[in-house]
């Protein structure tokens, strides 16, 4: 136990005095936390979806009956180890580390072969490199959590509104109470009067603006998962900034959607917008 503790403080000392050792230290930690993202974002919709079986049944029961819905069910949970989507097998260990064996296996299933999507290297890469940025800012220790936190909460925004259109309270809620943490705490330029305030004005804006562009246009401005994105990340950012990340984010998605020749009837993700440019306007109000 001595030298478990004597370990930990050594390697605690080579962290905080050595700016090499602490780089390193961001990778292989923004690794693993973009592989934990990979697992939220496979697993956090087909939870949602079983939620909702289970809902459509308890309220009617005689259209759904409780054998349809078992069947529907699918068997997940944020724990226990993971299974190959592919061929249904179990991830070994030493198939499971980030970066290195996707790498390792060519970007395929080390069972049947099966191409992954590289979206997973993506992932674990984008946190490797975002944690390297955070630890290379000189943020206190607090700060440095709370930062990598509200940063993977956001990642998994980006990819759970891209890959399904989906932006559920699940990942709002826990934004929301980061944001809080993060102006209680005074790690951003923000006072807690001027979040809330900021955050309640902004809703009742977009809201009547959203009913006002249903009533008139019979479009929606923002769905309500981007609306409840937006209004969490105010409380760390302020109206201001926040009303400039809606300005970057609506500029991007037009942009994005001009060179990729979308139709601008159809209703595109816009979480990820909203989630790179918040990222940015943490990084300017975020106090070192
Ligand atoms: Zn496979």
């Amino acid at each position: 136990m001595d030298l478990f503790f004597n370990t930990a403080f050594d390697l605690y000392q080579l962290i905080t005095h050595n700016s090499f050792a602490r780089v390193v230290f961001a990778l292989l930690t923004g690794a693993m936390i973009g592989s934990f993202i990979n697992v939220v974002v496979y697993r956090l919709p087909q939870m949602l979806k079983n939620y909702a079986v289970i809902d459509m049944h308890l309220m009617h029961p005689t259209e759904l009956t409780e054998s349809r819905a078992r069947a529907l069910l699918a068997d997940v949970g944020l724990g226990g180890r993971s299974i190959t989507p592919c061929c249904d097998n179990r991830i070994k260990a030493r198939h499971n580390i980030p970066i290195i064996s996707y790498l390792f296996l060519r970007g395929r299933c080390a069972y049947c072969s099966t191409l992954i999507s590289s979206r997973y290297l993506i992932n674990e890469l984008v946190m490797a490199l975002l944690c390297v940025l955070l630890v290379m800012l000189g943020l206190n220790n607090l700060a440095l959590f709370f930062m990598t936190s509200i940063t993977a909460l956001l990642l998994i925004v980006a990819n759970i509104d891209i890959r399904y259109r989906l932006l559920p309270p699940q990942l709002t809620m826990p934004i929301g109470f980061t944001a809080i943490l993060m102006v209680h705490y005074d790690l951003v330029l923000i006072t807690m009067s001027q979040g809330i305030i900021s955050a309640i004005a902004l809703y009742i804006f977009l809201t009547v603006a959203n009913d006002f562009v249903a009533k008139t246009k019979g479009q929606i401005l923002l769905g309500q998962g981007d609306v409840e994105l937006i209004v969490a990340v105010t409380i760390a950012i302020g109206a201001q900034m926040s009303l400039t990340v809606l300005a970057l984010a609506t500029l991007s998605s037009w942009l994005v959607a001009k060179i990729r020749r979308v139709e601008g009837k159809k209703e595109r993700a816009f979480g990820q917008y909203i989630s790179v440019f918040t990222f940015g306007a943490l990084l300017i109000l975020v106090q070192t």
